[in-house]
């Protein structure tokens, strides 16, 4: 046997992309999967992104590249910044990684060590606990509640600050709860910060998928303490239906930018050329493509909740971003059918894919056992398929 690192020992493989796997092999073997267990939007990137790409083959940014972005990547994406969000940024305040989850997995590894913990509000995207294990950190996951649309409250947060406090890690809008933090519950938040002297990461990666009319705040524009104390990490996976080209960069403290390039020189050196050219287009050019993408996710979300809603044992919020609905399943637990019992979400997402040939997350992959996550990021055809099949199996358990 092999002795591995001590920190990787305790490292699970991320279970949206495992259960995607059983699903995909499934398929593979000609069984119709409906998957709704996919942590992307089903549309294409845009043409002229596309277009950019190519051009930028062709004008030969085939090359290594500075490594924490070219110059004209960066200031897109300060523009983007000033313009949606209120911020001013220097280039030096700015990194370009091979996606968000890479600009975070190198900020927990410029900031986060032995004796450090870390605060994660759950549900949480399931990548944070591990990162920070990674690292040698503690998370230190705070529970929130579905009465309160899945919003740390500032007593919440308050009762897990100690000493040892580093950093807390915010998504609004969530993965996977699809829920976003209003606000005042921001501001409430940041005064903890300022108070208390610990970091924010705020994921903001699905901040231009919202519903409803609702408003995404970024935290780091409610003061230039808060801003002083906060790493926005964003990306174009999900605004731009880009999650294969692999670009997602980091704004924040210049000193740390610094450090996460070096870290960035010594592991994957720039970001793939040809994406960052394309992803001035994106940044830069037209967002008309969103609207369309957006009036598809709202009609199924709308669906989908409104199904899960009618189905005895199930609860679930409205999301106003993302693209997952996250019912409470909990109902359904103490059930039974021939030979198997519900006790748990690994339980019921185990039972619909093996017998309503369903793939959705467990709920205990993001913190809380009591739900199930479903991605509506696939055609409205395959959600009511998906959906009369889930309501056929619960009907079998009793
Ligand atoms: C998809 C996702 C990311 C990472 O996206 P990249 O493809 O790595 O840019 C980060 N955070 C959350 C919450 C996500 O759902």
């Amino acid at each position: 046997m092999i002795k591995l690192a001590g920190r990787a020992g305790s490292i699970k493989p991320s279970p949206t992309l495992s259960i995607d796997a059983k699903a995909k092999a499934m398929k593979a073997d000609g069984i119709d999967v409906v998957g709704f267990g996919v942590g992307e939007p089903d549309f294409d990137t845009p043409g002229h992104i596309k277009d950019a790409a190519i051009k930028a083959i062709g004008d030969g940014y085939t090359k290594y590249m500075a490594v924490g972005g070219i110059d004209p990547l960066k200031d897109a994406i300060i523009e983007k910044l000033r313009r949606d969000n209120n911020l001013e940024y220097q280039r030096n305040e700015v990194i370009v990684s091979c996606g968000a989850k890479h600009s975070l997995y190198n900020l927990a590894q410029a900031m986060y060590g032995p004796g450090d913990e870390v605060m994660i509000p759950a549900p949480y995207w399931v990548s944070y606990p591990d990162q920070v294990l990674l690292n040698e950190a503690e998370p230190v996951i705070i529970p929130t509640r579905q009465e309160d649309k899945f919003a740390l409250t500032p007593e919440q947060l308050e009762k897990h600050i100690t000493p040892k406090t580093k950093a807390l890690i915010l998504n609004s809008p969530s993965n996977p709860t699809g829920l976003a933090y209003d606000k005042n519950v921001l501001e409430a938040v940041a005064e903890l910060a300022v108070k208390h002297d610990f970091y924010v990461i705020s994921d903001e990666i699905y901040e231009k998928l919202v519903y409803d009319g609702f408003e995404h705040v970024s935290i780091a524009s409610l003061g230039d303490e808060i801003k002083a104390r906060t790493f926005v990490v964003n990306g174009v996976s999900k605004s731009h239906a880009m999650t294969g080209w692999r670009m997602g960069y980091t704004a924040g403290p210049a000193e740390v930018i610094k450090v996460m390039t070096n870290i960035q020189s010594q592991s994957t050196s720039n970001p793939c050329s040809i994406t960052q050219m394309a992803s001035i287009e994106a940044l830069n050019g037209p967002m008309d493509f969103l609207d369309e993408m957006l009036s598809e996710f709202d009609k199924r979300r709308r669906y989908m909740v409104e199904r899960l809603n009618a189905m005895d044992g199930i609860s679930c919020l409205m999301p106003v971003g993302a693209f997952y609905a996250f019912p409470n399943v909990s109902g359904i637990y103490g059930r039974s059918t021939t030979g198997r019992k519900i006790n748990s979400s690994k339980d019921l997402a185990i039972y619909l894919l093996d017998e309503a040939k369903v793939a959705a997350v467990h709920g205990e992959a993001f913190g809380d056992d009591r739900f199930i996550r479903l991605s509506y990021a696939t055609s409205m055809a395959n959600i009511e398929k998906g959906l009369d099949r889930i309501e056929k199996a619960l009907a079998q358990i009793s």
